[in-house]
């Protein structure tokens, strides 16, 4: 139950929050925001995500009732918050993007829940962030659109009910093991977001390249979606780079030799693996023979922080077959070794056959 016994300048606070229109969303990097899709079809790749979410929509638009609470999990730079624009424009309604870590005080999301307007989708990022306090102030929100209020001190406290209007939340998670079940369990669709294909990033590359008025060709799209790490976010910012060197160092066109000669120097390898990834792998087998060791140790020894290294190195090392992921912490593939050009000694073969 939220306890508030001073909400005076609640009104100020909300009104220096206002919604944000979806064709306005205001992110922090402008260059993201100017290529973000806005519509399903811009939309590349998740198929089966957007098929879900066309029927719902759909349905719920049809019942004239708000969307069912929606939890996005995966990787970063996958689409979530791309998706969740996509909803909102596609639903006629506004979005209010937050994120866990601001959303500290009981007030914060106090503040949002009744500043929403029916039908509204607000979107957390990071939701697997939320306090303890801050999530049971949202359970009756999601479930019966009400805030539990109390107010005053001790014998003179008074519980209230207040009504909010009917809203979507929409979460969005790198961690969805780490959401509480009560939590889980109150979004009606929870979807996790895979990486991208080869072929549906050179998509992404070639709608940015075009955004950016920037020749690309088919050859030179696959190329650097072929570094992409299955991310688009991570494509849009090769694009950039890329397009940087096609400018100054070559004709304006980016084609294979463009592409890969680029990228090369910006040394990012064949797999997309960059120089700390390649430098995660080989603290593992130099210093640790390979592994197994705490994800701790290594986040020490590179000067990262964990979350870094659990958030974005470790997801695409994992997908790619370069690490494993054991009990005992972590460990370089056969094919991690291969990728680095490393022999990997017969005392790991084994251990690996062990598995
Ligand atoms: P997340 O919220 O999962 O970290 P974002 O939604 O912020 O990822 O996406 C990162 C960037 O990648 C966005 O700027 C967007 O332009 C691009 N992007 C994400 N998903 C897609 C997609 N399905 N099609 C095209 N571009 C995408």
């Amino acid at each position: 139950m939220a306890i508030i016994s001073d909400d005076e300048d609640l009104g100020r606070r909300v009104k220096k929050n206002p919604v944000i229109k979806p064709e306005t969303i205001e992110y922090d990097n402008t260059f993201e925001n100017s290529i973000r899709p806005k519509d399903f079809d811009s939309y590349i790749g998740q198929s089966s995500l957007k098929e879900t979410l066309k029927i719902t929509l759909e349905a719920a638009k049809r019942r004239e009732q708000p969307l069912d609470h929606l939890l996005f999990y995966g990787p970063p730079g996958l689409g979530k918050t791309t998706i969740a624009g996509v909803i909102a424009a596609q639903m006629g309604v506004e979005i209010r993007i937050t994120s866990a870590p601001a959303l500290e005080r009981p007030r914060d999301i106090i503040g949002i829940l009744m500043s929403l307007k029916g039908g509204e989708i607000l979107f957390i990022d990071e939701i697997h962030r939320l306090n303890k306090v801050a999530e049971e102030i949202l359970y009756p929100a999601m479930e019966d659109f009400t805030l539990d209020m109390t107010t005053g001190k001790s014998q003179t406290a008074k519980t209230l009910r207040v009504p909010i209007p009917k809203f979507t939340l929409i979460g969005a998670t790198t961690k969805a093991g780490e959401l509480s079940s009560p939590l889980r369990d109150r979004f009606g669709i929870i979807h996790r977001l895979e990486f991208y294909t080869v072929e549906e990033l050179s998509e992404v590359v070639k709608r940015t390249a075009k955004i950016l008025d920037i020749k690309v060709t088919e050859e030179g799209a696959r190329a650097i979606a072929m570094r992409s790490r299955g991310t688009p976010r991570i494509a849009n910012r090769l694009v950039k780079r890329v397009a940087d060197f096609a400018i100054v160092k070559y004709d304006g066109v980016i084609d294979r030799r463009v592409a890969d000669e680029s990228l090369d120097i910006l040394k990012i390898d064949k797999f997309g693996l960059d120089t700390t990834d390649r430098a995660l792998l080989n603290l593992i087998i130099e210093k640790y023979d390979g592994g197994p060791v705490g994800v701790e140790t290594i986040a020490a020894a590179l000067s990262e922080d964990v979350r870094t290294i659990e958030d974005v190195c470790e997801p695409y090392l994992l997908q790619a077959g370069f690490l494993q992921r054991t009990p005992r912490g972590r460990k370089v593939s056969p094919e991690g070794y291969r990728h680095l050009g490393i022999n990997m000694p017969s005392s790991q073969t084994r251990l690996f056959e062990e598995l």
